[in-house]
């Protein structure tokens, strides 16, 4: 039987892992990171995936990644660019936030001129949870650092009416199957909450997966594909994809019958897919930087999952998954968490509760 091997070995790895036990597929989370001269024992009908869309070069690394059964090997490096993942997208017509390369020319002046006196830079690789970030402002007289020349593309601020993804899934064969829109809050550029699905979203799920078919077909991918988008009125712009399983879509452990994890796991096994039914209503809160409270286990509607590493300021730690049978036990739930958790969470927790009111 083939065994399914993971670039990277964090919470993604591990969830892909836990997924892969009911159907006795063999997940093999692999550490790229960490220095060693380990080979594996990969066969040739073995099948690799990554949780990430970068990682060093290295012995190891070289060995997964030059696999012919490297499921989507050539997406990886075109979408870890921002380069090239925008030009993707302008070259298909999926509408994105404008922007342009930072390169020697690039005069900042006509940077505010294009997109206005907030701009925000963005390391062409590397970044993530809002890392890598750099905003110009034109009333602050905000020059490009001399080192993020050609690094780094730059965008325009979008007045966004709200964030939302969409986590779709595409077979060999090319069919795809999504999940309902999840709304999205960010703070400080990192993920802190999710609510799926959402009835007054339900209007711009179609343009959603046009946009997402679109781009999964021109890839020809295989797997687990999210699309990060700001809603501005009915339009959505594309802020970002990511070629793999998302924290955005860790909702469906909790809200549907077949998880992000175990949807991913078919697409690449050729297994057949279906249209994932939802259960429940659900709201994801990311615990970020803060130790497990065993209080969050008391809770009736939240699955707790923790991720076993050690606690860092601005550090994903765990989720909580709170299902929704009934907005009383929802309101309930998060009162008791707005008494337990820190002040960077009062916003994110209230932004749950406005959207039952
Ligand atoms: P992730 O952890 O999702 O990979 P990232 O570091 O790759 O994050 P982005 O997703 O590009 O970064 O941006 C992080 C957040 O910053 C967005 O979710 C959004 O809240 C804000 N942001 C990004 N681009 C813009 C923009 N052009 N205008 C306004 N806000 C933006
Ligand atoms: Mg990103
Ligand atoms: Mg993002």
């Amino acid at each position: 039987k083939p065994k399914v091997w993971v670039l990277g070995n964090g919470q993604l790895g591990a969830m892909l892992t836990h997924a892969g036990e009911p159907l006795a597929i063999d997940v093999r989370a692999v550490d790229i990171m960490t220095p060693t001269d380990e080979i594996l024992p990969l066969a040739p009908h073995d099948i690799i995936t990554a949780e990430r869309e970068q990682w060093p070069e290295s012995a190891l690394s070289l060995q997964l990644s030059t696999h012919p059964h490297f499921v989507n090997g050539p997406v990886f490096s075109r979408l870890a660019d921002r380069y090239s993942q925008k030009s993707l997208l302008d070259q298909i017509l999926v509408p994105t936030a404008p922007w342009t390369l930072v390169d020697d020319k690039t005069d900042v002046e006509n940077l505010y001129q294009d997109f206005g006196p907030r701009v925000l830079m963005k390391r062409r690789t590397g970044g993530y949870d809002g890392k890598g970030q750099h905003w110009l402002k034109q009333a602050e007289a905000g020059e490009i650092p001399h080192d993020w020349r050609n690094l780094a593309i730059a965008e325009q601020a979008i007045n966004f009416d709200e964030e939302v993804s969409l986590v779709g899934v595409r077979t060999r064969e090319g069919q795809c199957v999504f999940y309902p829109l999840t709304l999205n809050l960010h703070q400080d550029g990192i993920l802190m909450a999710s609510i799926s699905p959402l009835t007054r979203l339900n209007h711009l799920q179609a343009q959603a997966e046009g946009m997402l078919s679109a781009i999964m077909h021109e890839l020809e991918y295989v797997g687990v594909m999210a699309m990060e988008c700001f809603r501005v009125g009915d339009n959505l712009l594309v802020n970002e994809l990511a070629p793999r399983v998302h924290n955005s879509g860790h909702w469906t452990q909790a809200g549907t019958h077949m998880d992000q994890f175990q949807l991913h796991l078919r697409a690449l096994c050729g297994i057949a897919i279906p249209q994932p039914q939802v259960n429940f209503q659900c709201v994801m809160v990311n615990l970020i930087g803060i130790e497990n409270d065993p209080r969050w286990l008391s809770l009736p509607n939240a699955e707790l999952y923790w991720y076993n590493k050690e606690v860092r300021p601005g550090r994903k730690v765990g989720h909580l998954n709170l299902s929704v049978p009934n907005t009383v036990m929802l309101k309930d739930s998060i009162s008791a968490l707005q008494t337990w958790m820190p002040s960077q969470y009062q916003a994110p927790l209230a932004w749950i509760l406005a959207e039952f009111a």
